[in-house]
Parts: structure tokens; sequence; C-alpha cells
């Protein structure tokens, strides 16, 4: 049995695709809903083009990435809101689609790990995400809190591309709601909802779509990205029995389908040496 904890998308997919290859796994996340998770917060975009990254190698696994996605939400199923990048073009999808059909797909257990010495699996595979650190990881991870702002009452279609700005970007899921983000603050996992952010987060959303000077946001919330100190995710073998995919911070919706891929196959090369 693999156990793998973290029941964010990072988690779910790699449980998904060690399932798809016949190798049985199962998530432990503390909260059932992932509504404390990052995926659930993010915004979705599969962004090779506009996201920064911490470096060339790490934009290539990006693009990698991105062109795994339409295969990946295809075999997922299920009704996801997805959009495919381009040459050139960012895509989206919706990450609450995603985590619910990947949950139908996969077992997931609630329990809160407090340590790896309680998992008794052949292989462990670390998705905390910005909790990872808590498990005693090698590579440190802090929380990095972002705010989205949403938007019920725009007809499907008003906002067919992703308008972008700075730190500043606005776009439209295919049923209609209209999500402007974002910002970044280093406060912890600060749980409150601090008006001054969303004020800032709303201003440079309406400088950069007019159309959102009259209208209150419908919702507001925020998430914790997974940030390591250099930006790069770590994605690599701990020892013989563990295995770390965490440190995602502003790519991991864009990154799930290749983390998975890459976790998969190193998990089977471990169980086949
Ligand atoms: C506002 C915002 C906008 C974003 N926009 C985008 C975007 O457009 N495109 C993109 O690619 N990425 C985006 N991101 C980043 C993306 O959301 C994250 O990189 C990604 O979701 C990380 O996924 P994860 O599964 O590693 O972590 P998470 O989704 O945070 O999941 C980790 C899970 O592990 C669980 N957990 C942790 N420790 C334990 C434990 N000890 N025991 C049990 N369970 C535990 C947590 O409860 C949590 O559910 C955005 C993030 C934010 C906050």
């Amino acid at each position: 049995m693999i156990e793998i904890v973290g029941g964010g998308l990072i988690g779910l997919s790699c449980a998904w695709e060690l399932g798809r290859r016949g190798i049985e796994a199962v998530v432990y996340e503390r909260d059932p809903l992932g509504v404390g998770s990052a995926s659930w917060a993010g915004a979705g975009m599969i962004a090779p083009h506009g996201e920064a990254f911490p470096d060339e190698e790490w934009r290539q696994i990006g693009v990698e990435s991105a062109r795994l996605y339409p295969g990946f939400v295809a075999a997922v199923g299920g009704n996801i809101d997805f959009r495919p990048a381009s040459e050139g073009v960012d895509g989206q999808v919706d990450p609450r689609d995603l985590l619910r059909e990947l949950s139908k797909q996969v077992r997931t257990v609630q329990r809160d790990v407090t340590s790896l010495a309680e998992c008794n699996g052949e292989q462990v595979v670390v998705c905390a995400g910005a909790w990872a650190s808590q498990l005693a990881m090698p590579v440190a991870v802090e929380p990095v809190k972002g705010y989205l702002l949403a938007w019920d009452h725009f007809p499907p279609g008003t906002l067919p591309d992703i308008l972008r700005h700075g730190e500043t970007y606005i776009f439209q899921r295919q049923h209609g709601r209209v999500i402007a983000g974002s910002n970044e603050e280093r406060v912890g996992f600060d749980r409150q909802i601090d008006a001054a952010q969303v004020a800032a987060v709303l201003q440079r959303a309406r400088a950069l779509w007019p159309p959102l000077a009259d209208k209150e946001p419908d919702a507001v919330w925020f998430g914790f990205r997974p940030a390591t100190a250099d930006g790069r995710p770590v994605i690599r073998r701990i020892d013989a029995r563990v295995v770390a995919a965490y440190g995602h911070y502003r790519n991991g919706i864009l990154l799930a389908p290749w983390t998975a891929a890459w976790v998969a196959d190193e998990v089977q090369r471990q169980l086949t040496k």
C-alpha cells in the first residue's frame, strides 16, 4: 500500500495516477472537503507563459505539464471546466472540479498525520503543500497567503481571455463566474480576512477591467501557496521509503499532471527494485 499525506490536487493526482497503473494508494487528508487547501483556493490558470518560474528548467516542465493537461482531464472524466493552453496562450481549469472528480476515484481517509513514523506503507508520498515542514522535510516551505475575489453575475463568454497586469489577473469560468486576484502575504497560516488586502486587490482589478467598477464581489477567499526559499518545488526521493512532492508555490495546479507522472514513475521504480 502506498500512503499519501495530503489530499490537495497534488496528493489526489498522485494517488489517481498510481491507481491507473494498478498500484493501490490511500490519501490521508485532515480536512475532508479540501476547503483549507491551496488547491481549493487556487485560480486554476494553466499558465506556462504568463506565470513566473524559478528558472528555465521549471518553465519547460510547466510547458510539458500544460501539454499533458488535455489527456489528464479527459482521463479523469466527469464534468470539468477546462480550457487548454495553446501556443503562447495560457489555459485554465476549475481546480474544485478536479478535486471533486479525483476524489470520486481515489481512496481518502480523514486523518491528521503528525509524523511520518505513523505511516507504515511500503512507500510514503508527502504532498502536504504549505504544511510539509511540519513533517520534518529537508527543504523548508512557507505559506504565502493570496486572495481571490469572485463575481457571479456576468454572462458566460464575457471575458474570453485571461487579463493580466503585474500581479493582477482576471478571468472567467465557463459558467460565468469572474475571478480576480491576487496578492502575496507572508503572515503564516493567518485565517482572518484582511479588509485592507481585499480592498487593494479589488482596486487593482477594477483598474484592469472597468466593468467591475460598480460591483461588489459576491465571494472572497484565500489560500496558502506552498513556497520554498528558492521557489523550486521539492519533487524528489527523500529515502528508500519516502518521496516528496510539495512546494509548488504559484504553479501547483499547472504542475499536477507532470508531478503525478513523476511520482508514479519513481514509486513504480522503487517497487520493482
Ligand atoms: C490565490 C491563489 C491562486 C493560485 N492560482 C494558481 C493558478 O492559477 N495556477 C496554478 O497552477 N496554481 C495556482 N495556485 C497555486 C496552487 O494552488 C498550489 O501550488 C497547489 O494547489 C498546491 O497543491 P498541493 O496539493 O501541494 O497543496 P494543497 O492544495 O495546499 O494541499 C495540501 C493538503 O495537505 C493537507 N495536509 C497537510 N499536512 C497534512 C497532514 N500532516 N496530515 C493530513 N493532511 C495534511 C492539507 O490539509 C491540504 O489539504 C494558486 C494559489 C493561491 C493561494
